[in-house]
């Protein structure tokens, strides 16, 4: 007991001390209390009727590294949305229905959902996730996520759990890939969240990406599908034979690198593909 409020203490002490740095604005901030999100975390629970809150979450979540100012210019994705691709229908009330884009060209997954926009300040966040190794962001992030996951879909509506895989090549460079951080602790999180204990199957070898293609961000819209075409396949195919999927990814900006491995899912059997990315380009 007696080590615990002397922890506590040093904690305290240290955050006024060293204050950590915002990872976006650089500057030096004082985070509130470690407990905060805690109450939003478990909201939603089977013991708690509240509903979660994105909102709430993500600043709860993000305020060990964010600082409040960059907090506040996190957004939200709101209804109305695209009811396949999540596409956010600005400036438009009323339900969700199918963009135009999904109408032209439907897609091979079901549905893509995304908890926060790709605005500036996510952009940011996820740059340093991946490129600058700040892989303590991993597990706020994987968190978030399973908030977005436990709002979109019933844990037992998705038989397997598929990060989308980077190339061998790519995975050396980078030495994580960063869909699997998002989702690999996922079971631990829900365990301890007292989220309904159901056993989330996460794969992370079953899909594969077996050509070294140019990043997706370096290509315009038509040049990313050409681009993704056949750039991966499956370790073992007979595994997704009529089972529900949900693919990870950071980012959904075209939907291109998703879609085409729904493709090849939907190819191999799958009886139906879903997305969850953490940010949805507008
Ligand atoms: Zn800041
Ligand atoms: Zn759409």
């Amino acid at each position: 007991m007696l080590t615990r409020i002397l922890f506590n203490q040093y904690k305290t002490l240290r955050r006024i001390v060293f204050p950590p740095k915002c990872l976006v604005c650089s500057r030096f901030f004082h985070p509130p209390d470690s407990n905060a999100g805690d109450e939003a975390r478990n909201a939603g629970g089977p013991t708690d009727p509240a509903p979660l809150s994105l909102q709430s979450q993500a600043a709860g979540l993000l305020s060990v590294c964010l600082c409040q100012a960059c907090i506040r210019r996190l957004v939200v994705v709101e209804s109305p949305i695209c009811d396949c691709c999540g596409l956010p229908i600005n400036g438009r009330q009323g339900a969700d229905h199918r963009c135009g884009e999904c109408i032209r060209e439907p897609k091979d997954y079901r549905i893509a959902r995304a908890p926060l926009i790709y605005e500036p300040i996510l952009t940011r966040v996820i740059h340093c996730f991946k490129y600058q190794g700040k892989v303590q962001l991993a597990k706020p992030l994987a968190e978030l996520l399973l908030t977005a996951f436990r709002l979109f879909w019933e844990p037992d509506s998705i038989d397997i759990i598929l990060p989308v895989p980077l190339h061998i090549k790519r995975f050396r460079i980078r030495g994580f890939n960063q869909a699997y951080l998002l989702v690999c602790n996922w079971n631990i999180l829900a365990a301890h969240f007292a989220y309904r204990p159901v056993q989330l199957q996460i794969e992370r070898n079953l899909l594969i990406r077996t050509a070294a293609t140019v990043p997706q961000s370096a290509l315009g819209r038509a040049e990313r599908t050409v681009n993704i075409k056949n750039a991966f396949d499956l370790n073992r195919p007979d595994k997704v034979k009529d089972k529900r999927i949900l693919l990870i990814d950071d980012v959904y900006t075209t939907g291109a690198t998703v879609n085409e491995c729904a493709r090849l899912l939907l190819n191999c059997g799958a009886r139906h593909v879903d997305v969850l990315t953490l940010a949805r380009a507008v």
